[in-house]
């Protein structure tokens, strides 16, 4: 397999945070590839309109967006492949990152894998994914104003999420598998007490109807205890499912919690094991935001930039 040693860091995913560290590594003149992964660009090139992230006051789209972050580390000289990591070598230096294609010789290393949200799995989901199926409630809800919404889960995500979204929606119906809750019961009484949220339990979402031209229109619902099938009228799907951390590569060499995220020193990027930083929503199952993780992708650039100075 081909070896390559031209870089000093290599960053491992391609959204805000990957993109971001980049920036900052390669403005500092330090040598560095970003293996993008199977989805380049992360999280956001399925959402479509972000308007939170600052300095674009009329908002950008998703893709549009990561595609400027990734131009503007690409002018300093960061390169980019669409390359999946299939292990890291880090029991000796220079590690040793493994792809399908080739290995990878660096000095540090930068977790920025990110987190996939998890999808109920449906084809039509996957169709209509920024165009009223949506992962994120903040990023999302604003689009849904006088809307009537649905959201998946029973977790505290569901609860948060479809709480967060009555500020915009006219009315916010909570979709569950079963009858009892996962969230917390604080979480779920706030639910219950918001006038406009109701619930439907022991009741699965078997397809989501509507076009990319008019968004959502209903959901196709199936009683899990009666077998009945119904069709729901909404504008939108909200799915709070869960996350998962793309973590699997690191089993066994990085510290993690017990939901499989990197765990990093406090107030830093430091991993357990010196030169490899983790930041973006590997390491945060809590803000999970793109600036966040354009945060953290600075402060993993900064922490490698100066531990690779005292390592000369
Ligand atoms: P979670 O606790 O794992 O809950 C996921 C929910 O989605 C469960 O109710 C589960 O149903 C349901 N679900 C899973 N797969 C499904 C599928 N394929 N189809 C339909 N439903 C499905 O995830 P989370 O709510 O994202 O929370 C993750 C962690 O973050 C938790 O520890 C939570 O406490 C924490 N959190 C805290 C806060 C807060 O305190 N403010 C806010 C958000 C999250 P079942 O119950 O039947 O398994």
């Amino acid at each position: 397999m081909e070896r390559i040693s031209e870089y000093r860091v290599v960053i491992i995913g391609s959204g805000p945070a990957g993109c971001t560290a980049a920036l900052y590594l390669s403005r500092a003149n330090l040598k560095a590839v970003v293996l993008e992964g199977l989805q380049p660009g992360g999280q956001l090139t399925i959402t479509t309109e972000v308007e939170n992230y600052p300095g674009f006051p009329e908002g950008i789209l998703g893709p549009q967006l990561m595609d400027l972050m990734r131009k503007q580390a690409e002018r300093f000289g960061a390169d980019f492949k669409m390359e999946q990591v299939v292990k890291v070598e880090a029991g000796k230096r220079p590690f040793v990152v493994v792809t399908e294609d080739r290995e990878y010789e660096c000095d540090a290393l930068i977790v920025a894998s990110g987190a996939t949200a998890m999808q109920i799995g449906l084809e039509s989901e996957k169709q209509l994914q920024g165009f009223g199926v949506s992962y994120c409630a903040t990023c999302d809800g604003f689009f849904f104003k006088g809307k009537e919404i649905v959201v998946v889960g029973g977790g505290d995500s569901a609860m948060e999420e479809a709480t967060f979204l009555t500020k915009f929606a006219s009315k916010v119906t909570i979709v569950h598998r079963r009858k009892e809750m996962r969230a917390s019961k604080i979480m779920v009484r706030r639910a219950q007490e918001n006038p406009k949220i109701e619930f439907i339990f022991d009741t699965v979402v078997e397809d989501v109807i509507g076009s990319k031209n008019g968004g959502v229109t209903a959901l196709k619902l199936r009683n899990v205890i009666t077998n009945e099938a119904r069709e729901l009228a909404t504008q939108g799907l909200f799915v709070a499912i869960g996350h998962t951390p793309n973590t699997q590569s690191f089993k066994g060499l990085l510290d993690m919690d017990d939901k499989g995220y990197l765990v990093t020193k406090t107030g830093s990027t430091y991993t357990n094991i010196e030169g490899i930083f983790a930041c973006g929503d590997v390491a945060d199952h809590v803000y999970r935001q793109a600036v966040t993780a354009a945060g953290t992708g600075c402060m993993a650039a900064l922490d490698c930039e100066r531990w690779l100075s005292g390592h000369e």
